[in-house]
Protein backbone atom coordinates (compact mmCIF):
# COMPACT_ATOMS: atom_id res chain seq x y z
CA UNK A 1 0.00 0.00 0.00
CA UNK A 2 1.14 3.63 -0.49
CA UNK A 3 1.87 6.47 2.06
CA UNK A 4 -1.45 7.12 3.47
CA UNK A 5 -2.98 10.94 2.16
CA UNK A 6 -6.46 12.68 2.94
CA UNK A 7 -8.67 14.53 1.12
CA UNK A 8 -6.62 17.73 1.48
CA UNK A 9 -3.59 16.06 -0.14
CA UNK A 10 -1.71 15.91 3.64
CA UNK A 11 0.34 12.58 4.26
CA UNK A 12 0.78 11.04 7.79
CA UNK A 13 4.26 9.82 8.15
CA UNK A 14 3.82 10.90 12.01
CA UNK A 15 1.50 8.64 14.87
CA UNK A 16 1.44 9.63 18.26
CA UNK A 17 0.36 7.03 20.73
CA UNK A 18 -0.93 7.23 24.26
CA UNK A 19 0.47 4.69 26.08
CA UNK A 20 -1.27 5.63 29.62
CA UNK A 21 -4.22 7.85 30.91
CA UNK A 22 -2.13 7.72 34.15
CA UNK A 23 0.33 10.30 35.42
CA UNK A 24 2.25 11.11 38.68
CA UNK A 25 1.54 14.87 38.11
CA UNK A 26 -1.08 17.76 38.64
CA UNK A 27 -0.61 20.45 35.87
CA UNK A 28 -3.22 22.85 36.45
CA UNK A 29 -4.07 23.17 33.47
CA UNK A 30 -4.33 19.42 32.43
CA UNK A 31 -5.00 17.31 35.29
CA UNK A 32 -5.48 19.77 38.49
CA UNK A 33 -6.60 16.68 40.64
CA UNK A 34 -4.09 14.42 39.63
CA UNK A 35 -5.05 11.36 37.64
CA UNK A 36 -8.37 9.36 39.06
CA UNK A 37 -8.71 5.67 37.19
CA UNK A 38 -11.88 5.32 36.39
CA UNK A 39 -12.42 1.62 36.33
CA UNK A 40 -13.20 0.94 32.17
CA UNK A 41 -10.52 -1.67 30.30
CA UNK A 42 -6.93 -1.31 30.70
CA UNK A 43 -4.65 0.59 28.69
CA UNK A 44 -3.47 -1.56 25.77
CA UNK A 45 -0.95 -3.99 25.92
CA UNK A 46 2.68 -4.07 24.75
CA UNK A 47 1.40 -6.97 21.83
CA UNK A 48 -1.53 -4.41 20.90
CA UNK A 49 0.63 -1.54 20.94
CA UNK A 50 3.36 -3.96 18.39
CA UNK A 51 0.51 -5.00 16.29
CA UNK A 52 -0.79 -1.37 16.22
CA UNK A 53 2.68 0.48 15.05
CA UNK A 54 3.47 -2.45 12.59
CA UNK A 55 -0.29 -1.74 10.59
CA UNK A 56 0.78 2.12 10.59
CA UNK A 57 4.06 1.60 9.38
CA UNK A 58 2.83 -0.50 6.21
CA UNK A 59 0.86 2.92 5.15
CA UNK A 60 4.09 5.00 5.70
CA UNK A 61 4.29 5.59 9.23
CA UNK A 62 7.96 6.26 9.76
CA UNK A 63 8.02 8.57 12.93
CA UNK A 64 5.89 7.31 16.12
CA UNK A 65 6.26 9.29 19.35
CA UNK A 66 5.32 7.61 22.90
CA UNK A 67 3.15 9.89 25.19
CA UNK A 68 0.22 9.72 27.41
CA UNK A 69 -0.39 10.58 30.00
CA UNK A 70 3.10 10.00 31.73
CA UNK A 71 4.28 6.83 29.24
CA UNK A 72 6.91 6.11 31.81
CA UNK A 73 4.89 4.94 34.42
CA UNK A 74 4.29 1.70 32.03
CA UNK A 75 7.26 -0.90 33.11
CA UNK A 76 7.13 -1.97 29.47
CA UNK A 77 8.46 1.14 28.23
CA UNK A 78 11.52 0.12 27.30
CA UNK A 79 10.50 -3.21 25.52
CA UNK A 80 7.96 -1.14 23.79
CA UNK A 81 10.77 0.86 22.40
CA UNK A 82 12.55 -1.63 21.36
CA UNK A 83 9.35 -3.49 19.98
CA UNK A 84 8.47 0.00 17.39
CA UNK A 85 12.70 0.52 16.96
CA UNK A 86 12.54 -2.63 15.04
CA UNK A 87 9.63 -2.24 12.86
CA UNK A 88 10.40 -2.34 8.88
CA UNK A 89 10.47 1.56 7.26
CA UNK A 90 10.12 2.81 11.43
CA UNK A 91 13.00 5.53 11.65
CA UNK A 92 11.98 7.66 14.83
CA UNK A 93 10.99 6.37 17.95
CA UNK A 94 10.47 9.54 19.96
CA UNK A 95 9.08 10.05 23.68
CA UNK A 96 6.91 13.02 25.30
CA UNK A 97 7.19 12.44 28.90
CA UNK A 98 7.58 15.18 32.09
CA UNK A 99 10.89 13.59 33.27
CA UNK A 100 10.72 12.69 36.61
CA UNK A 101 11.99 9.36 35.27
CA UNK A 102 14.69 10.61 33.28
CA UNK A 103 17.53 9.94 35.19
CA UNK A 104 17.18 6.14 35.95
CA UNK A 105 16.19 5.34 32.65
CA UNK A 106 17.11 7.38 29.66
CA UNK A 107 20.13 5.14 29.64
CA UNK A 108 18.62 2.26 28.57
CA UNK A 109 16.01 3.91 26.90
CA UNK A 110 18.50 5.38 24.55
CA UNK A 111 19.47 1.86 24.21
CA UNK A 112 16.85 0.25 23.19
CA UNK A 113 16.44 2.19 20.15
CA UNK A 114 14.87 5.76 21.48
CA UNK A 115 16.02 8.11 18.94
CA UNK A 116 14.45 11.63 20.67
CA UNK A 117 12.91 12.94 22.97
CA UNK A 118 11.00 15.96 24.31
CA UNK A 119 10.58 17.15 28.35
CA UNK A 120 8.29 19.11 29.63
CA UNK A 121 9.32 21.66 31.97
CA UNK A 122 6.80 24.75 32.23
CA UNK A 123 9.54 26.97 34.31
CA UNK A 124 13.29 27.16 35.14
CA UNK A 125 11.94 28.21 38.87
CA UNK A 126 11.32 25.79 41.30
CA UNK A 127 8.70 27.33 43.32
CA UNK A 128 6.94 28.25 39.77
CA UNK A 129 6.77 24.90 38.65
CA UNK A 130 5.60 23.09 42.06
CA UNK A 131 2.91 25.41 41.62
CA UNK A 132 2.54 23.92 38.11
CA UNK A 133 3.39 20.79 38.33
CA UNK A 134 2.34 20.20 41.87
CA UNK A 135 5.69 18.49 42.76
CA UNK A 136 9.04 20.02 43.88
CA UNK A 137 11.25 17.55 41.19
CA UNK A 138 12.62 20.14 38.82
CA UNK A 139 16.29 19.44 39.89
CA UNK A 140 16.26 16.00 39.49
CA UNK A 141 14.45 16.28 35.79
CA UNK A 142 17.09 19.14 34.66
CA UNK A 143 19.52 16.63 36.19
CA UNK A 144 18.06 13.92 33.72
CA UNK A 145 18.25 16.37 30.64
CA UNK A 146 21.56 16.94 30.83
CA UNK A 147 22.07 13.24 31.01
CA UNK A 148 20.39 12.91 27.90
CA UNK A 149 22.27 15.42 26.07
CA UNK A 150 25.50 13.25 26.80
CA UNK A 151 23.59 10.47 24.93
CA UNK A 152 23.40 11.45 21.36
CA UNK A 153 19.64 11.82 20.75
CA UNK A 154 18.48 12.55 17.80
CA UNK A 155 16.93 15.38 19.15
CA UNK A 156 16.12 16.61 22.43
CA UNK A 157 13.24 19.48 23.30
CA UNK A 158 11.72 20.87 26.02
CA UNK A 159 8.15 22.13 25.71
CA UNK A 160 6.91 24.64 28.28
CA UNK A 161 3.55 26.09 27.85
CA UNK A 162 3.05 29.82 28.06
CA UNK A 163 1.17 30.87 31.02
CA UNK A 164 -0.27 34.22 31.56
CA UNK A 165 1.00 35.84 35.33
CA UNK A 166 2.48 32.85 35.98
CA UNK A 167 5.74 31.61 33.46
CA UNK A 168 5.03 34.35 30.59
CA UNK A 169 8.09 37.12 31.65
CA UNK A 170 10.71 34.19 32.11
CA UNK A 171 12.08 34.43 28.34
CA UNK A 172 15.29 35.75 30.17
CA UNK A 173 15.62 32.53 32.24
CA UNK A 174 15.53 30.60 29.19
CA UNK A 175 17.43 32.28 27.57
CA UNK A 176 20.58 31.46 29.68
CA UNK A 177 19.90 28.16 29.33
CA UNK A 178 19.68 27.80 25.61
CA UNK A 179 23.64 29.45 25.71
CA UNK A 180 25.36 26.60 26.19
CA UNK A 181 22.79 23.99 25.26
CA UNK A 182 21.87 22.07 22.49
CA UNK A 183 18.62 21.70 23.07
CA UNK A 184 15.17 23.47 21.48
CA UNK A 185 12.80 24.77 24.14
CA UNK A 186 9.15 25.11 22.43
CA UNK A 187 6.58 27.70 24.22
CA UNK A 188 3.54 26.28 23.03
CA UNK A 189 0.02 28.29 23.53
CA UNK A 190 -2.60 27.09 25.96
CA UNK A 191 -5.44 25.29 24.73
CA UNK A 192 -8.53 25.03 25.63
CA UNK A 193 -9.74 21.29 26.51
CA UNK A 194 -13.22 20.73 28.00
CA UNK A 195 -12.23 20.27 31.12
CA UNK A 196 -9.86 23.50 32.28
CA UNK A 197 -12.36 26.44 30.70
CA UNK A 198 -11.93 28.37 33.44
CA UNK A 199 -8.05 28.14 33.94
CA UNK A 200 -7.37 29.01 30.07
CA UNK A 201 -9.60 32.15 30.54
CA UNK A 202 -7.54 32.96 33.20
CA UNK A 203 -3.65 31.95 31.96
CA UNK A 204 -4.25 31.99 28.14
CA UNK A 205 -1.75 34.24 26.49
CA UNK A 206 -0.50 34.88 22.99
CA UNK A 207 3.40 33.95 21.79
CA UNK A 208 3.38 37.45 19.16
CA UNK A 209 4.74 39.28 22.52
CA UNK A 210 7.27 36.99 22.67
CA UNK A 211 7.85 36.29 19.32
CA UNK A 212 8.38 40.59 18.95
CA UNK A 213 10.96 39.77 21.84
CA UNK A 214 12.72 37.28 20.20
CA UNK A 215 12.83 39.36 16.87
CA UNK A 216 14.31 42.84 18.48
CA UNK A 217 17.31 40.76 19.81
CA UNK A 218 18.36 39.40 16.64
CA UNK A 219 16.53 35.75 16.53
CA UNK A 220 16.21 34.62 13.31
CA UNK A 221 12.71 33.01 12.07
CA UNK A 222 13.81 29.74 10.37
CA UNK A 223 12.13 28.54 6.83
CA UNK A 224 10.01 25.88 7.82
CA UNK A 225 10.68 22.85 5.92
CA UNK A 226 7.95 21.02 3.66
CA UNK A 227 7.62 18.19 6.30
CA UNK A 228 8.16 19.91 9.84
CA UNK A 229 6.02 19.95 12.66
CA UNK A 230 3.66 22.53 13.91
CA UNK A 231 6.72 24.81 15.84
CA UNK A 232 7.94 28.26 14.06
CA UNK A 233 11.86 27.79 15.05
CA UNK A 234 14.29 30.66 15.99
CA UNK A 235 18.15 30.63 16.08
CA UNK A 236 20.89 32.89 17.10
CA UNK A 237 24.24 33.01 16.05
CA UNK A 238 25.39 33.39 20.66
CA UNK A 239 22.98 30.72 21.30
CA UNK A 240 23.58 26.71 20.94
CA UNK A 241 19.73 26.28 21.62
CA UNK A 242 16.55 27.22 19.54
CA UNK A 243 12.96 28.28 20.31
CA UNK A 244 10.23 27.13 18.93
CA UNK A 245 6.80 28.59 19.06
CA UNK A 246 3.72 26.29 19.04
CA UNK A 247 0.46 28.60 18.24
CA UNK A 248 -2.64 26.42 17.46
CA UNK A 249 -4.74 29.31 17.30
CA UNK A 250 -2.53 31.15 14.46
CA UNK A 251 -3.87 30.77 10.66
CA UNK A 252 -2.95 27.87 9.16
CA UNK A 253 -1.75 25.97 11.87
CA UNK A 254 -3.91 23.13 10.77
CA UNK A 255 -2.51 23.19 7.04
CA UNK A 256 1.09 21.22 7.80
CA UNK A 257 -0.76 18.53 10.18
CA UNK A 258 0.99 15.52 9.28
CA UNK A 259 0.16 13.73 12.58
CA UNK A 260 -2.74 10.81 13.47
CA UNK A 261 -3.28 10.32 17.20
CA UNK A 262 -3.96 6.84 18.72
CA UNK A 263 -5.89 7.02 22.31
CA UNK A 264 -4.26 4.41 25.16
CA UNK A 265 -7.68 2.85 24.96
CA UNK A 266 -6.55 2.22 20.99
CA UNK A 267 -9.26 4.53 19.37
CA UNK A 268 -7.64 6.44 16.44
CA UNK A 269 -8.14 9.98 16.65
CA UNK A 270 -7.82 11.75 13.17
CA UNK A 271 -7.19 15.25 15.16
CA UNK A 272 -6.39 16.51 18.77
CA UNK A 273 -9.70 18.14 19.38
CA UNK A 274 -11.84 15.85 16.84
CA UNK A 275 -15.37 15.03 17.65
CA UNK A 276 -15.00 11.39 17.41
CA UNK A 277 -12.47 7.94 17.73
CA UNK A 278 -12.76 5.21 15.64
CA UNK A 279 -12.00 2.23 18.00
CA UNK A 280 -9.24 -0.17 16.42
CA UNK A 281 -8.85 -2.55 19.39
CA UNK A 282 -10.78 -4.95 18.11
CA UNK A 283 -8.24 -5.88 15.42
CA UNK A 284 -5.28 -5.84 17.88
CA UNK A 285 -5.72 -8.97 19.34
CA UNK A 286 -4.47 -10.98 16.17
CA UNK A 287 -1.86 -10.80 14.01
CA UNK A 288 -4.17 -12.53 11.19
CA UNK A 289 -5.76 -9.20 11.89
CA UNK A 290 -3.69 -6.91 10.17
CA UNK A 291 -4.94 -6.42 6.50
CA UNK A 292 -8.00 -5.60 8.52
CA UNK A 293 -6.59 -2.99 10.17
CA UNK A 294 -4.29 -1.58 7.50
CA UNK A 295 -7.75 -1.13 5.52
CA UNK A 296 -9.68 0.62 8.46
CA UNK A 297 -6.93 3.35 9.14
CA UNK A 298 -6.65 3.53 5.61
CA UNK A 299 -11.08 4.50 5.33
CA UNK A 300 -11.16 6.32 8.41
CA UNK A 301 -7.75 8.73 7.01
CA UNK A 302 -10.38 9.70 3.89
CA UNK A 303 -12.84 11.99 6.78
CA UNK A 304 -10.02 13.81 8.40
CA UNK A 305 -11.53 17.37 8.42
CA UNK A 306 -9.56 20.27 7.45
CA UNK A 307 -9.07 22.02 10.57
CA UNK A 308 -9.89 22.06 14.25
CA UNK A 309 -12.66 24.07 15.54
CA UNK A 310 -10.99 25.93 18.48
CA UNK A 311 -11.50 28.93 17.55
CA UNK A 312 -15.07 28.71 17.50
CA UNK A 313 -14.45 27.49 21.21
CA UNK A 314 -15.33 23.56 20.23
CA UNK A 315 -12.55 21.42 21.94
CA UNK A 316 -14.00 18.21 20.25
CA UNK A 317 -14.14 15.57 22.46
CA UNK A 318 -11.26 15.92 24.79
CA UNK A 319 -11.23 16.42 28.18
CA UNK A 320 -7.39 17.06 28.78
CA UNK A 321 -4.97 16.14 26.69
CA UNK A 322 -3.70 13.56 29.26
CA UNK A 323 -6.54 11.42 28.08
CA UNK A 324 -5.31 11.46 24.09
CA UNK A 325 -1.75 12.63 24.21
CA UNK A 326 -1.34 16.23 23.92
N1 LIG B 1 3.04 13.71 30.60
C1 LIG B 1 3.87 13.98 29.49
C2 LIG B 1 4.35 15.42 29.50
O1 LIG B 1 3.80 16.23 30.25
O2 LIG B 1 5.28 15.69 28.74
C3 LIG B 1 3.23 13.65 28.15
C4 LIG B 1 1.79 14.01 27.96
S1 LIG B 1 1.40 15.75 28.03
C5 LIG B 1 -0.34 15.70 27.75
C6 LIG B 1 2.11 16.31 26.51
C7 LIG B 1 2.32 17.80 26.39
O3 LIG B 1 1.06 18.43 26.33
C8 LIG B 1 3.07 18.43 27.56
O4 LIG B 1 4.16 19.19 27.05
C9 LIG B 1 2.05 19.34 28.18
O5 LIG B 1 2.63 20.48 28.75
C10 LIG B 1 1.16 19.67 27.00
N2 LIG B 1 -0.18 20.08 27.37
C11 LIG B 1 -1.05 19.45 28.20
N3 LIG B 1 -2.22 20.12 28.25
C12 LIG B 1 -2.08 21.21 27.46
C13 LIG B 1 -2.94 22.29 27.09
N4 LIG B 1 -4.18 22.38 27.56
N5 LIG B 1 -2.47 23.22 26.23
C14 LIG B 1 -1.20 23.12 25.73
N6 LIG B 1 -0.35 22.12 26.03
C15 LIG B 1 -0.78 21.17 26.88
FE1 LIG C 1 0.75 14.78 33.47
FE2 LIG C 1 1.81 15.67 31.22
FE3 LIG C 1 -0.74 16.30 31.88
FE4 LIG C 1 1.28 17.36 33.28
S1 LIG C 1 0.84 17.69 31.09
S2 LIG C 1 -0.59 16.40 34.15
S3 LIG C 1 2.78 15.73 33.26
S4 LIG C 1 0.02 14.29 31.40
Amino acid sequence: MSVLSDPFGRTFPYLRLSLTEACNFRCGYCLPDGYAADGRPVFLARDEVRRLLGAFATVGMRKVRLTGGEPTLRKDLVDIVADAARIDGVAKVALTTNGTRLPAHVGPWRDAGLTSLNVSADSLDRGVFEAVTGHDRLPEILDGIDRALALGFDAVKLNAVLLRGINDESLPAWLDYLRERRVSVRFIELMRTNDNVAYFERHHVRADAMERTLAESGWVRMMRASDAGPAIEYVHPDYAGRIGIIAPYSRDFCAGCNRLRVTARGDLRLCLFGDHGVPLRALLQSDDDRDALVGLIASQLRLKAAGHGLHAGDSGITPHLASIGG
